[in-house]
């Protein structure tokens, strides 16, 4: 766990100590976010990360930012969320599609946290399979209407702008999504419900709702037909990210479980602290590889799919052993290991699920040119 040369692993240990682990359990049990956590994520020069220096980002590295998520989830995996969420699928997609009007307009605030991102692809009806979402846009001389609606957003209730796909027509699939740029306060655009949810109570989840939503004619992001390439190409990013996450909750989990077997030590309760370090040592090599793969400007798509797979099933099973080796005090709401078990549950559903990381895998592994 060496830091790089911003020192950025470092200070998130650091605001994780002493900023969110003092919150963690409140934030669990009330489902709220507290103001402190977003100002320290701003005032800590987090919500820049790697975006443009231009626009007031900080020069980071993939290394740096997993560093960063790690620590952060250590403390909260909501808090981590939604930080991935912010830089990986809503920021970095402006900085790599934006035109300078649009980097102009949202890469100032969103890298100085005054602005938070947010990313709206999943549909009640569209999850997995993006290419058949059905949020529709119509062409007007005032600009573009967009309906429909979006469901499982990650931090949407309070960003400024949502970086959100619809299609000209559904019978045209993939060729016909577009991704836009839908800032807060748009006309037609309402949030219908936050979700109340298992685990990362804390991180808002939220139903969205698109009623001719009325957007400018400068709001598309990249080019017409190219929106399931915006969402993709974000997506492979945002998945070192996630599996970043997962690293924290699975570490979180081990240090619970190592606690817990030496208050009351045992021979299969040491057996489980070995499978579980090995099951961390193994995780954080994939996460680091794929971010030394994107740092190296080597494809990374295979690497991050692979950390994203392992790490978040490893968050699973050491959260899941976690829980058997703390006995029944794990049982009462709020306990670390109830808690951690519930938070690693969602890591592998988000930003693609295990059976579809699995597919793309084996799609490059058997019929394409994967594998090392
Ligand atoms: C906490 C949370 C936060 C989220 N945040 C966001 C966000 O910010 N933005 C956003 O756009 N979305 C977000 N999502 C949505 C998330 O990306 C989707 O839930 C996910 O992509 C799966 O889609 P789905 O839930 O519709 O499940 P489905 O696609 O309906 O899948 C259901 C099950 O079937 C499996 N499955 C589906 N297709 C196949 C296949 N071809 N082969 C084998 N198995 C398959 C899946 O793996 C899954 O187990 C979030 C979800 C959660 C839970």
């Amino acid at each position: 766990m060496t830091d790089g040369s911003g020192g950025w692993r470092t200070k998130a240990r650091e605001f994780a100590q002493s900023t969110i682990i003092p919150r963690a359990e409140a934030m669990d049990r009330s489902d709220e976010m507290p103001a402190e956590i977003r100002e320290g994520l701003a005032a800590g020069g987090f919500m820049g990360l790697g975006l443009p220096t231009q626009w007031g980002g900080h020069p980071a590295t993939a290394a740096d930012l997993v560093g960063v998520l790690e620590e952060l989830a250590v403390g909260s995996a909501a808090v981590a969320t939604l930080l991935a969420v912010h830089l990986s699928v809503a920021a970095s997609p402006i900085a790599a599609w934006g035109t300078v009007g649009q980097q102009q307009q949202f890469l100032p605030s969103l890298a100085r946290g005054r602005f938070l991102g947010a990313f709206g692809l999943t549909e009640p009806e569209a999850g997995s399979d993006a290419a058949s979402l059905r949020t529709r846009y119509t062409r007007s001389d005032a600009g573009f209407a967009l309906n429909g609606s979006k469901m499982f957003i990650t931090n949407a209730a309070s960003a400024d702008v949502i970086v959100t796909f619809a299609t000209r027509d559904p019978s045209l699939g993939r060729d016909g999504i577009s991704a836009f740029l839908l800032p807060k306060g748009t006309p037609g655009f309402s949030i219908a419900q936050r979700l109340d949810k298992l685990g990362l109570r804390g991180s808002e989840t939220t139903e969205m709702v698109l009623a001719n939503a009325a957007l400018g004619p400068d709001a598309m992001l990249g080019p017409e037909g190219q929106g399931l390439k915006v969402a993709l190409s974000s997506l492979a990013g945002g998945r070192i990210g996630i599996a970043a996450c997962a690293l924290g909750v699975a570490r979180a989990g081990f240090d619970e479980m190592q606690r817990q077997a030496r208050s009351e030590p045992a021979d299969w309760k040491r057996t489980e602290v070995a499978r579980a370090f090995t099951d961390l040592a193994a995780a954080r090599a994939l996460v680091e590889r794929a971010a030394a793969d994107r740092d190296a400007g080597r494809p990374y798509a295979e690497s991050a799919s692979t950390a994203k797979l392992f790490a978040s099933m490893a968050a699973m099973r050491i959260a899941h052993r976690g829980f058997e080796v703390a006995g029944r005090t794990a049982a009462r709401a709020g306990a670390p290991s109830e808690r951690i078990l519930r938070d690693a549950r969602v890591f592998p559903i988000v930003e693609g699920t295990t059976e579809i990381q699995e597919l793309i895998l084996g799609r490059r592994l058997v019929s394409g040119d994967g594998a090392r």
